[in-house]
């Protein structure tokens, strides 16, 4: 049942006898398995260095789904992070953005206005990864929606530090994609492709098909491999050179083959995250060339690692992001080299967020990219 709190509240500071005003807004919370809700909570208030900012959208990601139905996996719960010191219940949301709408002590780099695409991983700055340049693997990382107060919600508090500054060309309704752009600009960058090599990626999900682009932008040429029909016509869209159908493995494998002159692809990206996908992926890789694991695994897959020695094939995991490669997603998709809208399947408001958004996203026939929502809309 939603919790009815009026919108504004009193209270009288009997010492000063000064109004404190506390404002209510509306936000999407993950209390614990199977279990979220959408509540009233109080606003905000950015302390020293952080900004405030009034959420313009904030898309659904499987992951938020998994953690709903099958979690709490990634949410903190039962002891507090120890970066933010937040743990459940916990506003979700990690791919957002919005317009900064106050500033605490000490912000400089960010005004008030300022439409902002928001960084939403935290790392610790000072353990042997962070000073490395390793920040994608802190163990201390907190990432917004999970470990902190997300965006799915009126509005955030984030270290001002870690907004960038979103140009008008990307839409109110564009800008959370930029968080699954720079989880593909990392896998990009981590790969090492060389322009003219070819990739294959297998699974055009979002990110897959945000990763397909973010290497065609990279001087690739990219064959994407899908069961899906809609998603290859997508990819295809967005600049796949070649889009292969996998229903039947043995023939995929013959093609692939054949659109690489008998070779195989320098790097064969696995972002399905199934259990059969990253032995394919394996397997037709080219001898001495790269395999780049970046699904989540829910099952464990099964790999014959003879496949990997005999072949000398470099087996690379990607996750997350590392400082710069949200600044690439900005630049990328504010320059029309990478499209996210139509990756952007419906636009729901917040108050509808768990029935028109989680509940739908449930569907095993779904035709769903992202789901994005939108405060006020
Ligand atoms: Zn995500
Ligand atoms: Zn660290």
């Amino acid at each position: 049942m939603q919790h009815i709190a009026p919108r504004v509240k009193f209270r009288r500071n009997s010492k000063l006898l000064e109004v404190d005003e506390i404002f209510y807004m509306q936000a999407i919370i993950y209390h614990a398995n199977k279990d979220i809700r959408l509540e009233d909570i109080a606003e905000p208030t950015p302390g020293p260095g952080e900004a405030k900012i009034r959420i313009t959208g904030t898309s659904i990601c499987a992951t938020d789904v998994e953690e709903w139905q099958y979690g709490p996996l990634w949410v903190q719960h039962g002891s507090p992070n120890a970066l933010t010191g937040k743990q459940t219940p916990l506003v979700l949301g990690h791919e957002t953005a919005g317009t900064v709408h106050e500033i605490g002590e000490g912000v400089g780099n960010v005004s008030v206005g300022d439409r902002v695409a928001i960084n939403t991983v935290l790392t610790c700055g000072s353990c042997f990864w962070c000073t490395r340049g390793q920040q994608s693997v802190c163990p201390s990382m907190a990432v917004a929606g999970f470990m902190a107060d997300g965006g799915l919600a009126e509005f955030m508090v984030w270290p001002a530090d870690k907004l960038v500054p979103m140009p008008y060309s990307i839409s109110d309704a564009e800008g959370p994609l930029l968080e699954p752009t720079s989880v593909a600009v990392h896998a990009v960058r981590r790969s090492g492709v060389r322009p003219g090599d070819n990739v294959a990626i297998v699974g055009c999900g979002t990110v897959g098909l945000l990763t397909l682009q973010a290497f065609k932008a990279a001087g690739a040429r990219v064959i994407a491999i899908d069961v899906r029909e809609q998603s290859l016509t997508l990819a295809k869209e967005f600049g796949a050179d070649e889009v292969l159908n996998s229903c039947n493995e043995e023939i995929t494998a013959t093609q692939v083959l054949e659109l690489t002159g008998g070779v195989g692809p320098d790097i064969v990206v696995e972002t399905a995250g199934v259990k059969e996908t990253p032995r394919m992926a394996i397997e037709w890789t080219r001898r001495g060339g790269t395999t780049l694991l970046l699904g989540i695994y829910s099952t464990t897959p099964e790999i014959n690692f003879n496949d990997v020695v005999g072949p000398e094939i470099t087996i690379i995991g990607s996750v997350a992001t590392s400082p710069g490669d949200l600044e690439a997603a900005v630049e990328l998709v504010g320059s029309g080299k990478i499209n996210v809208k139509p990756l952007i399947s419906r636009i729901v408001p917040l108050s509808r967020a768990i029935e028109d958004g989680f509940k739908r996203m449930l569907d095993p026939n779904k035709d769903i990219y992202r789901i994005v929502i939108q405060p006020g809309s």
